[in-house]
């Protein structure tokens, strides 16, 4: 048995992406390893998670970028503009040799609506430093990224008190 860098997936459209995701960067923390957790949707960020990341400073790193590119968008070129600027940026952070893990939250869209380069991506993936781990979190995960991938796990859903009418709550949501 050997030891590697890690590309990991959480990905489908159940809950729990995101909230594995910082299960993994606390985890980490624990052992004094530095994450950079970088949020690709705008607005995306809970209170919960920011303020609990923000008493770990000194392990973790973390970034809001992009404008919220969906669903709600004025303006589209803007959004894709600033996600590109993120991307950028999160290769850097890749290369940077600074980080035990880098979190890439919400990135899957930015792959599955064309807002940046899918080659690049997988050029950046497939070249990234040999120790270090890459979590990746959305929903609709492309095939290329899944194939590249050492760990996907698939959140289904079963149940979800929003069809029960049950609105988000603190500590759950955010
Ligand atoms: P979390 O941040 O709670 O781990 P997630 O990252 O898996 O969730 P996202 O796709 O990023 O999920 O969506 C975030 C929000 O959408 C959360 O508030 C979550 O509860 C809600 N959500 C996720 N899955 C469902 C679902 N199947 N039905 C209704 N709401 C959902
Ligand atoms: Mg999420």
């Amino acid at each position: 048995m050997k030891e590697k860098g890690l590309i990991l997936i959480f990905t489908g459209n159940g809950k729990g992406k995101t909230t594995a995701a910082l299960g993994m960067t606390m985890r980490a923390a624990g052992h004094g390893m530095r994450t950079c957790f970088i949020q690709f949707i705008k607005g995306s960020w809970k209170y919960g998670e920011m303020e609990a990341m923000a008493r770990f400073h000194k392990e973790i790193d973390f970034h809001v970028t992009g404008r919220g590119f969906t669903w709600k968008s004025d303006d589209l070129e803007k959004d894709k503009a600033a996600a590109r600027k993120a991307w950028e940026k999160a290769k850097k952070v890749i290369q940077s040799g600074e980080y035990h893990t880098v979190v890439l939250d919400e990135f899957t869209y930015l792959l599955r609506y064309d807002i940046i380069d899918k080659e690049d991506v997988l050029e950046v993936l497939r070249g990234k430093p040999a120790d270090l781990h890459i979590c990746i979190t959305g929903r609709e995960a492309l095939g290329e990224l899944i194939e590249l991938a050492d760990l996907v796990t698939e959140m289904k859903p079963i149940k979800h008190p929003y069809q029960k009418g049950v609105k988000a709550q603190k500590g759950i949501e955010f």
